[in-house]
């Protein structure tokens, strides 16, 4: 067992890092991070992968614990529902939630991100920037760090390293040596490429900033969040390859040509669509699902580092802060008892990201394709319904997902069946005033128990 007086080194400063390290600095550990990017208060730069991002319950819930959640809010936006453009263009709005307290926020990446490391660092948190860990010998416990300033590289030694380090982390690298290491990794044979729509006329915004807007257009889809600040980040999921793809997109006459008979009323604000479309690089997106996410007492992965997914329901990083209320209150009950807290870590949260992983990728056919389908909006009234009159019983699955801190992998259980449920109800009636209640009834007492709701 370790004292609390010895260093927990982290690798990686994104969002979960210091938030972890903000935690475990409250909770009396002496935490260090080694980061690889440059400072990002003193070099602004693009955060990488979508210049904002939509955050949940579960997010908010980790950010509130750590007090930082109410001081937040001033860099945050609520989001009440989709706002679907159809190519007419028309507008349809879907709201989220039951009423108005069921929104997501919009948070610039980069704004959370230095919110989290001025914080980290005021509870004592050293943080080492342009300091990239190449390495971490898992038996002897030896860290291997590359200034990327001075090209210099040096060994530490320490007991125990939990690497915070995203989707492509080198602690997972070191695990990957181990025996019996379990590792799958599965990317979409779709791209993306961020946008921006500038402030509109007046300094407000160029589109209603209390929606998420979403172009869905089949195969492929456009979204842009709102930021405080008077713009939208936006986002263009594409294939690679194949019809409507970026392997197609190589001119500006290509681009500008897909964009204006696509998406013409967002072209209509986004008056550097084509710049931003060859400055901008385009990224991929993966699932990794691995174990063990702990090598004895030494090492641990958490969040992207230990199960990347795809973005389309909007939870990576609700996710990964899941991940730190739940490792904390681990930390509350075992101390700095690593080898308990380890390996109890992820038997509560491996099921549950394995099935938010699951969810994600599924939400992407609902996501590009489906939100624009009459029967799809018509069951989401029925479930709407539904919830108003079974509040315990009968959640929607992204409210769950969404507003609740319900397991995941009990979102996507309930989530499977309550989908039958509704293809059983909403079959043959196109009015909500045809449901029938009593059939409503018998499936939902017969196939579905109270909904344990944590607070
Ligand atoms: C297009 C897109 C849109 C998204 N939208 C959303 C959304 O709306 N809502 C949501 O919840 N999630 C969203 N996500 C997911 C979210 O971005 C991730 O889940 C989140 O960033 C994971 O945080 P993390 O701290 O685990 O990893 P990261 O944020 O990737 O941070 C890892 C950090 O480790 C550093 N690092 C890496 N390797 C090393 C090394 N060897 N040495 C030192 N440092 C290292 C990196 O520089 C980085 O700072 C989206 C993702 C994508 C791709």
């Amino acid at each position: 067992m370790t004292s609390k007086s010895e260093t927990v080194t982290l690798i990686g400063a994104g969002l979960v890092g210091p938030l972890l390290a903000l935690g475990l600095a409250k909770r009396g550990f002496k935490v260090e991070i080694y980061e690889r990017r440059p400072d990002m208060r003193r070099v602004r730069m693009s955060a990488g992968r979508s210049i904002n991002l939509a955050l949940s319950t579960r997010g908010t819930h980790a950010l509130a614990a750590a007090g930082l959640w109410g001081d937040m809010q001033r860099i945050a936006i609520p989001m009440k529902g989709r706002m679907m453009h159809s190519a007419t263009p028309e507008l349809t709005f879907q709201p989220y939630g039951k009423d108005d307290s069921e929104v997501i926020y919009a948070i610039s990446r980069a704004d959370l991100n230095i919110a989290l490391i001025d914080a980290a660092e005021a509870q004592g948190v050293k943080i080492g920037f342009q300091q990239r860990a190449t390495g971490f010998l898992l038996k002897t416990g030896e860290l291997r760090l590359w200034d990327e300033q001075t090209n210099e590289h040096r060994t530490l030694q320490r007991n125990v390293v939990i690497g915070c380090d995203g989707s492509a982390s080198a602690i997972r690298s070191e695990m990957l040596k181990l025996n019996r290491f379990n590792f799958s990794q599965q990317y979409l044979d779709y791209g993306y490429k961020e946008l921006t729509i500038p402030i509109g006329a007046g300094g407000s915004h160029a589109l209603d900033a209390h929606a998420l807007h979403i172009w869905p257009r089949g195969n492929h889809m456009l979204i842009a969040l709102p930021n405080v600040d008077g713009t939208f980040g936006c986002i263009l999921f594409l294939p690679f390859e194949g019809r409507d793809s970026f392997a197609q997109l190589t001119t500006r006459a290509d681009v500008a040509d897909f964009f204006r008979s696509r998406f013409p009323d967002a072209v209509a604000v986004m008056p550097d669509f084509v710049e931003n479309f060859f400055a901008n690089p385009t990224g991929s997106m993966v699932t990794i699902k691995c174990s063990p996410w702990h090598a004895e007492d030494r090492a641990l992965m958490l969040g992207d580092a230990a199960h990347a997914i795809v973005p389309f329901f909007g939870q990576g990083i609700n996710c990964g802060f899941e991940d730190c209320t739940a490792f904390l209150e681990l930390v509350d009950r075992y101390g700095n008892d690593w080898g308990r807290v380890f390996p109890e870590f992820e038997e509560a949260r491996k099921i549950n990201t394995d099935a938010i992983a699951d969810l994600a990728l599924e939400n992407f056919v609902e996501m590009r394709d489906r939100v624009s389908d009459p029967r799809f909006l018509f069951r989401k009234r029925i479930e709407l319904a539904l919830e108003a009159k079974y509040p315990q019983l009968f959640v929607p699955k992204y409210a769950m997902v969404t507003f609740h801190r319900v397991p995941y992998a009990t979102a996507l259980k309930r989530g499977q069946v309550q989908d039958r449920m509704l293809t059983a109800l909403c079959d043959g009636i196109d009015r909500i005033e045809d449901l029938d209640w009593s059939k409503a009834d018998r499936l939902i007492r017969s196939e579905l128990t109270p909904l344990e709701l944590p607070s």
